[in-house]
């Protein structure tokens, strides 16, 4: 089966055929580093690491050019640093040095380049420059903005039209617009803020404009495939269109990717791990192929329930699984039909992850089959999984867990047993097993 993705732009499922066959270019907006990822920012990193290592399989190793850029310049990573008396400089290298560990914990294969918005400033000053020029741009209070109502196709990747936009107040209201959906490409820099010298005063540049410059700089005009969260549609991805397209007058990627949410409302994280996991705080406890498995369990475009049950049941298999590292085999090149062709069809990794567990059931009955284990640990491989050693302690807070009992003790005094069962529940998918006794309840890890 041919590669299917699915476009933002068309709604649909579309063949995938390279611009060029010898250099495959994709773009994913990477993180905004004013704190450590969370797991919400993870998901698209895991995902098209997966789109990566397939690309490169069917194109050839080094046919495929990856850029995921990190922003170290926004209103965000500048708030954060006045609040902690730091410069943007040391604020971001902290960050930076935890999201690398976490990259390399989760066995995320490096992009072909990773720039920083910083080192492209030269080049967004350039843009913005000519788009003053041409007419799709204007100053104003040493601003420059985008004049929105300029480019006819503004509002095609998130099917907004200019007044749904203004209407739903997605856009914000100020003195130097010529309208509210304008956007900002340069703005100046107060005191004790970081700037650049730019023909429009001391300033530095807005968010979008970054991920055009370094897309355009590192992939040209046109490539094939841009990625990000679904939060980016709008405005951060209709924005870079509009000025990149305007700017050098071409369609920018052909097709546009984004995944769904990672929600903590069904089953909440617990309070022990927080509402806000990050990738950094759950390797305390988990390994990376666990949370990455986890990451992977739905399909990306859908919303994911990430919960410690998830968590959980994902390091129940990868123990399982981890017994592969004892087999011996006969190197065999190919993966599964079926495996692979879940992978075609739109990245459905839930299903090639079932279609594993499948091929493991199998292995169990037929252990001597090397044409079968070849095919399981190929479609590891090709995932980035290597269930090694997935086994960790888990760092018991022993307080919490007393807290947990006498909050249950209490509500089971007063009846509310839907609160106990619950208390039961949580801590059961933590890994704590509660057992109530003549001399009070006792519990254990499992
Ligand atoms: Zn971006």
């Amino acid at each position: 089966m041919p590669l299917k993705l699915f476009n933002t732009i068309s709604k649909e499922k579309e063949l995938f055929k390279p611009i060029r066959e010898d250099d495959v270019r994709m773009y994913v907006c990477g993180p905004t580093l004013y704190n450590n990822p969370h797991v919400g920012n993870f998901r698209p990193i895991v995902i098209f690491d997966v789109l990566f290592r397939l690309l490169k399989d069917i194109y050839n190793e080094n046919k495929v050019t990856y850029v995921r850029n990190i922003t170290d310049i926004d209103d965000k990573i500048i708030n954060k640093s006045k609040e902690l008396s730091q410069s943007t400089e040391e604020l971001v290298s902290v960050y930076k040095k935890t999201f690398q560990k976490d990259l390399l914990d989760l066995n995320i294969l490096p992009p072909t380049k990773e720039p920083s918005a910083t080192d492209y400033i030269d080049k967004m000053i350039l843009m913005i420059k000519d788009l003053v020029k041409t007419g799709f741009a204007y100053e104003s209070e040493n601003h420059v903005l985008f004049e929105t109502n300029k480019f006819k196709d503004y509002g095609k990747l998130s099917r907004l039209s200019l007044k749904d936009i203004i209407a739903g107040a997605r856009v914000e209201v100020a003195g130097y617009k010529k309208n509210p959906e304008d956007f900002v490409l340069w703005k100046p820099s107060k005191n004790n803020e970081p700037f650049w010298d730019s023909p429009w005063g001391k300033g530095r540049p807005g968010w979008h404009i970054e991920c055009s410059a370094m897309s355009h700089e590192l992939l040209g005009s046109n490539f094939d495939i841009h990625g990000g969260g679904i939060d980016l549609i709008f405005p951060h991805h209709e924005n870079e269109i509009a000025q990149s397209t305007c700017w050098h007058g071409e369609q920018t990627a052909q097709i546009w990717m984004h995944n769904g949410f990672v929600n903590f409302s069904g089953e909440k994280m617990s309070k022990s791990l927080g509402n806000i996991a990050t990738v950094n705080d759950l390797l305390k406890n988990y390994t990376g192929d666990v949370i990455k498995y986890s990451l992977l369990n739905a399909h990306y475009r859908q919303p994911l329930e990430f919960s410690d049950a998830l968590l959980r049941s994902s390091q129940l298999i990868l123990d399982k699984w981890s017994d592969s590292k004892n087999w011996n085999i006969q190197t065999i090149n190919g993966y599964d039909q079926q495996f692979i062709d879940y992978l075609m069809d739109d990245l459905n990794t839930p299903a090639a992850l079932m279609r594993l567990q499948t091929i493991f059931n199998l292995i169990k009955k037929d252990p001597e089959n090397n044409e079968l284990r070849a095919h399981f640990i190929n479609g590891l491989k090709l995932l980035g999984i290597d269930p090694k050693d997935t086994k960790k302690e888990l760092k018991i807070d022993v307080n919490y867990i007393e807290n947990m009992i006498s909050e249950r003790s209490l509500a089971k005094e007063s009846r509310n047993f839907d609160r106990a069962d619950q208390i039961r529940d949580e801590l059961q998918n933590q890994g704590i097993v509660l057992e109530d006794t003549p001399g009070g309840t006792k519990w254990k890890q499992i």
